[in-house]
C-alpha cells in the first residue's frame, strides 16, 4: 500500500523528524487561504502516488498568494505526466501547501528491504533532490548503506558513519540529522514499510535539517495490524483493474505485453508468462483466480482481462485440482454469454473432469475459444494469434 506525501510526512513528524508545516487542500480558494495563513513563500505540491512532480511542473515555489491560485488552477486542471505516470497520466485531486525553505543543499535518506541479506538497510547519499536510480546508475560509489537488525534497530555507530558519509560536520546539524536517520529506521520496522525514503532532506541556508518530501510504502500483508494505515488507505489513487480483482479475491498484475493469462496459482502464473515469452509473445497482465474458480470470479476475471484494449488474445491455464475443470468450462462458458469474447481465448485445461470439460467446451462451441492440448501448444497458439 502507498500513502500520500502529506500522510507520510505526518508519520515523519510523529517520530520526531522535522517538517515543515503545510496544509492539504482540495480547491484552489483553499490553497490560497493556506497560503495567507502561512504568510510566506510557500511549495505547492500535488498529492499523487508517482514521483517526478518537480521536473513535471506539479511542484511549484510560490511567492504570493496570486502565484499560489496559479498553481494550484494549473495543478488541479491538467493531468501530470511524469517518467513514473506513463504518457496518459494522472489526475490530481489534493495539493500539499507547505512552508517553503532556503535550500543550501539536499540530501536523499531511504530504507528499504534488502531481500538478498534479509535485512533492512539504510542508504544515504549527498546527491538528494534527484532520482536514486539515476545516482546509483550514474555513480553508484555516492550512495553509502547500512544494514541493520530489525529488532536491533539503527546503532549509533552506524548513525555516526552515515552522517559522516552526508559530510554534516557541525554538531548541532548532525544531531539533528540524527533523529532524522533513526526516526526513519523506527518507522520502516514498526509500520511495516517496504520502503521508507526522505527525498530530499535538506539543509536550509539558517542550518535547520528538514524533511521536504517523503515517501513510503507498506507492506500489504501487514497492513491488518495497523489501524492508522488502514485509515489512511486512498483507493481513489490506485489501478482500477487491480482494485476490483481485490474485491472477487482475484489476484491482477498489470504488464506491458498484449497476451492476457488467466491462470489459477501463483506458481502457474509464472510458468505461464515463462513459456509466453519463450515463444516470443508478451503477457499484458497476469489475473489469478485462485484455489477454487467459481462462475462469478470466472466471469469478473475476464471482464477485467478484456477492458485492457492492449490484449489481443488471452491464454486461460487452469489446472483442476481443488478446482474440477467442467466447473472451469462451465465458468468459461458462462463468462463468454456474459461479457462476451472480443478476442482469440486458447484454453488450456487438465487435471480433474478434463473430458467432461472438453465436451462441454465442444457443445457451447464458442467461436473465440480455442482449445489446445498441452501448455506449449496453448502458448504456440496464442502467440500466432497475436502475432
Ligand atoms: P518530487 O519531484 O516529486 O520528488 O518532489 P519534491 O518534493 O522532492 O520536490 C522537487 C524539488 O523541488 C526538490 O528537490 C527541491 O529542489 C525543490 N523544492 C521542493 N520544496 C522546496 C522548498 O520549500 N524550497 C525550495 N527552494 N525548493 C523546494
Ligand atoms: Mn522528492
Amino acid at each position: 500500500m502507498k500513502v500520500h506525501e502529506y500522510q507520510a510526512r505526518e508519520l515523519l513528524e510523529n517520530a520526531g523528524v522535522p517538517v515543515p508545516a503545510s496544509k492539504v487542500v482540495e480547491t484552489v480558494e483553499a490553497a490560497v487561504n493556506a497560503h495567507e495563513k502561512i504568510g510566506r513563500l510557500v511549495v505547492v505540491k500535488a498529492q499523487v502516488f508517482a514521483g517526478g512532480r518537480g521536473k513535471a511542473g506539479f511542484v511549484k515555489l510560490c511567492k504570493t498568494p496570486q502565484e499560489t491560485e496559479q498553481a494550484a488552477g494549473f495543478m488541479l486542471s491538467n493531468r501530470m505526466v511524469s517518467k513514473q505516470t506513463g504518457p496518459e497520466g494522472i489526475a490530481v485531486k489534493k495539493l500539499l501547501v507547505a512552508e517553503g525553505v532556503d535550500i543550501e543543499s539536499e540530501y536523499y535518506v531511504g530504507v528499504v528491504l534488502d531481500r538478498a541479506k534479509g535485512a533492512p538497510v539504510m542508504m544515504v547519499s549527498r546527491e538528494g533532490g534527484v532520482e536514486i536510480e539515476e545516482v546509483a546508475a550514474r555513480n553508484p560509489d555516492a550512495i553509502v548503506k547500512e544494514w541493520f537488525h530489525p529488532h536491533l534497530g539503527l546503532q549509533n555507530f552506524q548513525v555516526a558513519k552515515l552522517i559522516g558519509a552526508l559530510g554534516l560536520t557541525d554538531k548541532e546539524q548532525a544531531k539533528a540529522a540524527g533523529k532524522v536517520l533513526r526516526g526513519l529506521a523506527k518507522i520502516f520496522i514498526t509500520k511495516d514499510c517496504s520502503l521508507a525514503e526522505i527525498n530530499p532532506l535538506v539543509r536550509t541556508k539558517s542550518g535547520q535539517i528538514l524533511a521536504i518530501d517523503a515517501k513510503m510504502n507498506f507492506d500489504d500483508s501487514a497492513i491488518f495490524r495497523h489501524r492508522d494505515l488502514q485509515e489512511m488507505h486512498d483507493p481513489s489513487e490506485e489501478n482500477e483493474a487491480e482494485l476490483r480483482a481485490k474485491e472477487f479475491d482475484l489476484t491482477y498484475i498489470a504488464l506491458d505485453g498484449n497476451i492476457g493469462c488467466l491462470v489459477n496459482g501463483a506458481g502457474l502464473a509464472m510458468s505461464t508468462m515463462d513459456i509466453i515469452k519463450l515463444h516470443g509473445g508478451e503477457p499484458a497482465n497476469f489475473l489469478d483466480v485462485g484455489g477454487s474458480v467459481t462462475t462469478e470470479g470466472a466471469t469478473e476475471a475476464f471482464r477485467i482481462i478484456l477492458a485492457d484494449p492492449k490484449v489481443k488474445g488471452v491464454l486461460v491455464n487452469i489446472f483442476g485440482g481443488i478446482a474440477k475443470c467442467d466447473t472451469v468450462a462451465e465458468a468459461l462458458i458462462a463468462a463468454a454469454k456474459e461479457v462476451g469474447f472480443n478476442v482469440p481465448i486458447v484454453v488450456r485445461l487438465e487435471g480433474t473432469n478434463v473430458e467432461r470439460a472438453r465436451e462441454l467446451l465442444k457443445e457451447a462451441a464458442i467461436k473465440q475459444l480455442i482449445p489446445a492440448d498441452d501448455l506449449t501448444d496453448a502458448a504456440k497458439k496464442v502467440c500466432a494469434q497475436v502475432a
